[in-house]
This record gives C-alpha cells, structure tokens and sequence, in this order.
C-alpha cells in the first residue's frame, strides 16, 4: 500500500482524457527542493533567491550564490529548475543595500526595476548562475518586468555573462505580474522562452489591493474574474507563440484554481510542495473539457466569491 501510494504520487498528472499538467514546488533552498521532489514534484518552476539575501549584513558573493544554486541543482537530480533573481523591494527589505525609503515599496524599485539600477547585483547573480548551469537544466527567470525595454537590457547582460563564462545558452523567462505584460503577452512572448504568471502580485495590482492588507484579504481573490481574463490572455499569447505559461502565484496550489488554470491553458503549476498532491488528485478527476467549461462560466462570473461558488 506504501509503494502503491509512493507510485501516486510520484505520477505525473493528467486528465482523464489525456491531457497532462506539469506539477512543480516553490522553495528557497536545497533542502526544499529535495522535500519537493519527496512531495511528488516534478522539479521546481520557482526558486525565490530573496532569503538568500535577508537577514543578513552583506550581500551574498558569487561563490556563494553558485553553491547554493548548483547543490539546488544537485538535489533535482536533472529535474527542472526555475531559478527567479533577486525580487527585493515591495514587501521585503534589505539594510545593507541601503535603498531609499518609499512611499509605495509595491509601486517601487522592486524585481527586475532594482536589479537594473543596481548592475553590480545582477551582475553578480547572473555569473553564479551561468556557472551552476554546468551542473544541470537550469532556467533563469526576471521579477516584476512591465517594459519590454526591460527584457531587451536583461537579455543582454545574460548574453555577456553568459560570453564571459563560456556557459550554455539558458532559457530566460519573465514573471507576469504586472497587468501591462499580460495585456502585452503577445509582445512579450516574442521576446522570451516562458512565462511564469505570479498571481500573488497580479491580484493585488489587478485589483489594487494590498496583498497583505488584513482587510482586504478576502477581497484580494485571485480567482476573481478580472484576473482571470488576464491569465486567460497570457496563456493564449503563450500557447500562440509556442513558448511555456506556468503559474506560480498561491492559486497554482488550490485545487479549484489549479482545474481553473489548466481550463484556461495554463500547463504548469508551481506551489508549495505540501499541496503537490491534492493538485494531483484534483487534475486526475475531472476532463480538460470539464476544466475548459468551468473556466469559461468563472470569466463570465460578476465576483470572486461566485466563482468560488461554481
Ligand atoms: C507572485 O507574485 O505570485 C509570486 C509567485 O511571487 P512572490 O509571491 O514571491 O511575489
Ligand atoms: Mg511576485
């Protein structure tokens, strides 16, 4: 029965009528990424480098971040890996970069804003990764991108890096977070190799609620229709320019969003790993069909709680 269980789990997910969707983890280390893998991942679609930087009076060197990004790699054992630079600002602060106060740090120099202010720190992020991927398929992925100017300069610093080490070619591929690249998804799938649809950050910009506020957090829904509309978009822009959308925002973790997702095209799912399997089972249950009719009647819904309602 363990064995039977284990084989579960460790199975990939697909619909009943053949339709498969890849199951990845978010983690921060190693360690999580060989939890992940425990859990019945099939590798990890997000790896937030942000804890690498916190709590801490020095920003990490390049050795450093290679260690930690190569024993990643190493804990996968040739399981994809989707490694997001550093996202600081926003929510979360660092004293030693010392950056000035903001009124609104959401609307601010966060994600990928900061790192092109700040070359030395992308620069430095971006030879410990080319290095660690000599160990294994390593994908490399940029924050909080609202400009295709942005992807334009990140591409080339990569391909410099990239120049400088030798290293192989990586797929770069952006977060869609802000509502102007999902309008622009078919822009911005010219111009990279995946997409990753961060629906913690789409929400509270689509919605223009706080993702923290305590008293929004009902309100602040990623299944409200709005967002929905969007991801829709980014999914069709992907699936036309046959490049990879995943989503790796907390829906990608609840079973109905995860039925809702794959409805809307979305192939891939990232989440914390303790609900890689209840996402599992939810996929094996029901048609793609089914999942397409569900996502269809939740765009059409007037609120988040009627979609929850459905
Ligand atoms: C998101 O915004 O949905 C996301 C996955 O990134 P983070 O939660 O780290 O901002
Ligand atoms: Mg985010």
């Amino acid at each position: 029965r363990r064995d039977a269980m284990r084989a579960t789990r460790d199975q990939p997910a697909v619909t009943p009528d053949g339709h498969r969707v890849g199951v990845f983890a978010n983690v921060a280390n190693a360690r999580q990424a060989a939890e992940a893998v425990e859990a019945g991942a099939e590798g990890v679609g997000l790896m937030r480098t942000e804890f690498l930087f916190l709590e801490r009076d020095t920003a990490p060197g390049e050795d450093e971040q290679y260690i930690v990004y190569r024993d990643t790699i190493a804990a996968l054992a040739g399981r994809p890996l989707i490694i997001r630079t550093l996202d600081i600002g926003g929510d979360k602060q660092v004293s030693y970069l010392d950056l000035p106060k903001e009124e609104n740090p959401f609307l601010g120099v966060r994600g990928a804003r900061l790192l092109l202010a700040r070359p030395e720190l992308l620069h430095t992020q971006l030879r410990a990764l080319y290095r660690a991927a000599a160990h294994g398929p390593l994908q490399i992925m940029f924050p909080m991108i609202t400009d295709l100017a942005e992807v334009e300069m990140l591409r080339a610093e990569c391909e410099l890096v990239r120049k400088q080490l030798g290293a192989p070619a990586v797929p770069l591929g952006i977060m869609v977070e802000v509502p102007a690249v999902a309008v622009m998804a078919d822009r911005f799938a010219k111009v990279v190799d995946f997409f990753s649809i961060g629906t913690n950050d789409l929400t509270q910009y689509v919605l223009a609620m706080d993702r923290q506020h305590p008293q929004l957090a009902a309100q602040a829904d990623p299944l409200h229709p709005a967002v929905l509309a969007l991801i829709g978009m980014t999914a069709r822009a992907a699936n036309a320019a046959g490049i990879h959308a995943g989503v790796c925002g907390g829906l990608a973790g609840d079973p109905l969003g995860a039925r809702i997702l794959t409805g809307l095209g979305v192939h891939e799912l990232s989440m914390s790993a303790q609900d890689v399997a209840a996402v599992k089972t939810a996929i094996r249950a029901e048609p793609l069909s089914a999942m397409q009719a569900l996502a269809e009647r939740a765009l059409a819904a007037g609120s988040a709680a009627e979609v929850r309602a459905l």
